[in-house]
């Protein structure tokens, strides 16, 4: 080519890319430094290649992408020393953006929101979305090859033309228009490096024009952990990637390091972080890379949902960099690797379930709320983690679902008794030791539908979840019943006066528990369901109080001292008493309101006046 200027028009099958460009692009303008900044380290990794390949000897240590602001002039460059173009690549590459796509680009995704650039192969025109002109010099790796400068305004014009270029590869050169100004602050453009490039595969420096010294450091890390094998990383290694990329000082309880060429590729690190809370509270992280290139935090369709309350980063080299959402979902072979995500994580957990259950009882309580939403949410991954999902019982012991069941089988056959509030159900609790019973803990909000879960899951075991006060079960009652159950009862009717409460005699083992009251195992259930769907009306449940049941024990000494007292001339005391024993069941369950525990403390005054009162008398 001659040293005459060549002017000419972009080769692009409508009218004018740009508007286009800045029109999706303008959500996320910061992308542009991605995406330079990557063909940067792309033209390096292609020189390497062909060093590697014996193409070229033009061996050069230092390989590297500079970023320059100069503030004062409103430029942001972009220089590597990778392969560098020539005028015939530039026309090719550059010029004819058409052949990269942009066509189909505009045809497929003119009501995406999503910024799909770098897909369609426009990366390098997302410069214009903050430029007014971006400039190209480079010079191409080729013996011979003579340096270029290309520039364009932003139109569909640009210029062609040698430059005095001597050292091989590109410099970028953007002018930063006037509505982009915000892109002249150094820590803008150095946090947005942060957030794009800080596993980028080439040494990335930083500077601008505000002090004379040079940043020797790069801004990224251009071998992260996740790339190294994990016989070669060590704890700290991967405790230190932690605490460095979520920025979180707490020790992770432990991580999965995904290291694989196939079915496809894929390498990350997910963390486990210390929980124990409940759901709502948990805010994971998992970063998305490409390559190496950062695309976007939780992106769902890539990683199964349930993964996402946890920490990571996952690198998908043959994932479609910024293709948009509908795009992904629809791709087969990214559900593929959701699915493959998840099983991996399930296989981990299950060794070392299998190799340290020591160590995987520690760290029950802190996995315990994710691998139950897991369940609930992937079949799939209930299937392969159901052998290791724990309950933990009354008495503190960690067990497998089979261990609980052949423990209690002989006893409940397959009933579990669960208490989901130790503080409120602490009287069944105590009843339930007292007759060598057993139940789980499950405390959180998730395991209510939980077990609704596992009870659909392992139907044909015809498993039931009750909880501890929904029932008496009969190992806790005798036999043998010594009282006028009718009278008792009818006694207690009268006294309480509350027509929704069922009334009932039982004898139990225990003596010293006068009464307890149940609350029917479905009804609250559903009740609890409504509430988590905002108070949504279920029909038959409009009372909470329909589903109890006062129990009264007729084995117990109160009950045995009150009965030869149950007479018309004594109906005052009588009703004190079942109305005391009543708020004595309620209270044990933590469940009376307001109006009913002053109902309750007036009636232990009175109580106490009529004992002191008694007394004198006698
Ligand atoms: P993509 O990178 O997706 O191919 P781009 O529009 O970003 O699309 O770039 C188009 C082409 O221009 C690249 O494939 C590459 O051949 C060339 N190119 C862009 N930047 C550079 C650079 N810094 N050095 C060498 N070639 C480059």
């Amino acid at each position: 080519m001659s040293n005459t200027k060549e002017q000419g028009t972009l080769s692009i099958n409508s009218e004018n890319i740009f508007p286009v460009i800045k029109k999706w692009l303008y959500s996320d303008s910061d992308i542009f430094i991605r995406e330079l900044v990557s063909n940067a380290c792309d033209a390096i990794a292609k020189l390497k290649k062909l060093i590697f390949l014996g193409e070229t000897n033009k061996i050069d240590n230092d390989f590297k992408v500079d970023v320059f602001l100069n503030t004062k002039e409103k430029l942001i460059t972009f220089t590597d020393n990778g392969i560098g173009m020539t005028a015939d690549e530039i026309k090719k590459y550059i010029n004819q953006i058409a052949f990269s796509g942009a066509t189909e680009f505009l045809d497929k995704f003119k009501d995406s929101e999503n910024d799909i650039i770098g897909h369609f192969g426009l990366g390098f025109y997302s410069a214009f979305m903050v430029s007014d002109k971006v400039v190209i010099d480079t010079l191409s790796y080729k013996e011979d090859a003579k340096a270029m400068t290309w520039s364009c305004n932003g139109g569909t014009e640009f210029e062609l033309s040698e430059s005095t270029k001597s050292t091989r590869g590109t410099v970028i050169t953007l002018h930063i228009s006037e509505e982009a100004k915000d892109f002249l602050e150094p820590y803008r453009i150095k946090n947005i490096l942060k957030k794009y490039c800080e596993f980028m595969p080439i040494n990335i420096y930083f500077n601008d024009d505000s002090t004379d010294s040079k940043n020797a450091e790069p801004i990224n890390d251009s071998n992260p952990l996740w790339l190294k094998e994990p016989k070669d990383c060590t704890k700290e290694d991967y405790n230190k990637f932690y605490t460095k990329v979520f920025n979180d000082f707490n020790e992770p309880l432990f991580f999965i390091h995904l290291n694989m060429d196939y079915p496809f590729k894929l390498k990350g690190i997910l963390y486990f972080p210390k929980l124990n809370h409940e759901l709502e509270s948990i805010e994971g992280q998992v970063k998305l890379y490409n390559n190496q290139v950062y695309v976007a935090d939780n992106i769902k369709e890539v990683i199964p949902e349930f993964l996402l309350l946890l920490k990571g980063v996952l690198d998908c080299p043959d994932l479609p960099l910024n293709v948009s959402r509908s795009f992904l979902q629809n791709d087969g072979y990214v559900n593929k690797m959701s699915k493959y995500i998840s099983k991996k994580v399930a296989d981990k957990l299950n060794s070392i379930f299998k190799n340290n259950r020591k160590e995987y009882n520690n760290y029950w309580e802190s996995i315990s709320i994710f691998i139950k939403y897991g369940a609930m949410k992937e079949k799939d991954f209930y299937d392969r983690i159901k052998k290791s999902i724990l309950f933990k019982s009354i008495y503190g012991e960690l067990h497998t679902l089979d261990e609980f069941l052949e423990l209690t089988k002989e006893k409940t056959e397959t009933k579990i008794y669960y208490v989901s509030d130790e503080r409120q159900q602490a009287q069944y609790i105590k009843l339930f030791k007292d007759n060598e019973l057993d139940a789980v803990l499950l405390p959180h909000k998730i395991d209510n539908t939980f077990i609704s879960h596992i009870e659909f899951y392992e139907s044909d075991k015809k498993l039931q979840f009750a909880r501890i006060d929904s029932e008496v079960s009969n190992l806790l009652k005798s036999d043998d019943t010594d009282i006028d159950s009718q009278k008792l009862i009818k006694a207690f009717e009268e006294a309480l006066d509350l027509p929704n409460i069922k009334i009932k005699s039982e004898s139990m083992k225990s003596t010293d528990i006068s009464a307890i009251i149940l609350i029917d195992e479905q009804s609250r259930r559903m009740e609890e369901m409504s509430k988590l769907w905002n108070n949504m009306h279920i029909p038959g449940m409009d009372k909470s109080s329909d589903n109890k049941t006062l129990i009264i024990n007729a084995k117990s000494d109160l009950v045995h001292s009150l009965m030869p007292h149950i007479q018309e001339d004594n109906k005052d005391m009588i009703k004190l008493v079942c109305k005391h024993i009543y708020d004595l069941a309620m209270l044990s369950q933590n469940r009376l309101d307001t109006d009913g525990m002053n109902s309750f403390i007036l009636r232990n005054n009175l109580l106490l006046q009529k004992i002191i009162e008694q007394s004198a008398s006698s």
